[in-house]
C-alpha cells in the first residue's frame, strides 16, 4: 500500500503497530483524525501522552493510579480488610465491571510459574505480605488461573502467611480466569465471587 505522503506512512506505520491493528485499519483511523480539527487531535494526543507519563502503579496494591494511591484504595467506604488478590489490571477492571466487589484489590503481576521464570520474587508476594502486617486484613479472596501456577501461588501465599487468622478464599471455579478474567460475563464473574470457598478445598 503505496501513501502519497512520507508523515501519513509514518502515522500509519506507528497506529499498526498497535495490537490488533492491521495497515488498512490504522489508514483509516489516520485518515480519520486528518479529517478533524487540529484541537481535536490535540486533546487525542495529549490524552495518549498524560496517561503514560502521569500514571503509576499504586503504592499499595499495584492497580494504576494517578495519585500514589489508586482511587479504590482511596475510598474510606472500601472493605479495607477485605483484599482480592489478582493476576494484573484487567483483573481489576473485570471484577470492578461487576459491581459486587466492595473490598481492595492486590495485583500480584502474574502467577508463579517456574518453567517460565517467574519465581515469588518477580512478583508482588513480599508487597502483599507486607501488607498483612501493616494492616488489618480479615479476608484474602484469590482470583487467579485455575492452574496449577495459580494453584502454587495461593499454596504459596498461604504457607508465607502461617500461622495467622486470615481467612483464605478463593473465587468459584467454573470459569476462565487470569488473562481471560475479562471476558467472563459480568454475572458469571459476581457468582464466583459470591460463592467463593475455602482455600483447604483446592485439592493441592
Ligand atoms: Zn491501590
Amino acid at each position: 500500500m503505496q501513501l502519497p505522503s512520507a508523515l501519513l506512512e509514518q502515522a500509519v506505520s506507528e497506529f499498526s503497530k498497535l495490537p490488533g491493528i492491521g495497515r488498512k485499519t490504522a489508514l483509516r483511523l489516520v485518515l480519520h483524525l486528518l479529517k478533524q480539527d487540529t484541537e481535536k487531535v490535540e486533546q487525542f494526543t495529549e490524552a495518549v501522552i498524560r496517561m503514560r507519563k502521569e500514571t503509576h502503579l499504586c503504592q499499595r496494591c499495584f492497580n494504576i493510579a494517578d495519585q500514589q494511591l489508586c482511587s479504590i484504595c482511596s475510598d474510606m467506604h472500601r472493605k479495607q480488610d477485605l483484599i482480592c488478590v489478582v493476576e494484573n489490571i484487567r483483573d481489576v477492571i473485570a471484577i470492578e465491571n461487576t459491581q459486587q466487589f466492595s473490598g481492595t484489590y492486590h495485583v500480584l503481576g502474574g502467577v508463579i510459574s517456574p518453567l517460565d521464570g517467574v519465581g515469588p520474587d518477580q512478583l508482588q508476594i513480599d508487597r502483599l505480605l507486607r501488607r498483612t502486617v501493616e494492616e488489618p486484613v480479615a479476608e484474602l479472596i484469590f482470583a487467579l488461573s485455575p492452574t496449577i501456577q495459580g494453584d502454587t501461588t495461593i499454596y504459596y501465599i498461604q504457607k508465607k502467611l502461617q500461622p495467622t487468622t486470615i481467612r483464605f478464599t478463593t473465587i468459584a471455579r467454573g470459569i476462565a480466569f487470569g488473562g481471560e478474567l475479562e471476558y467472563a460475563d459480568e454475572m458469571t464473574l459476581a457468582r464466583s465471587l459470591q460463592h467463593r470457598m475455602p482455600v483447604e478445598q483446592l485439592r493441592m
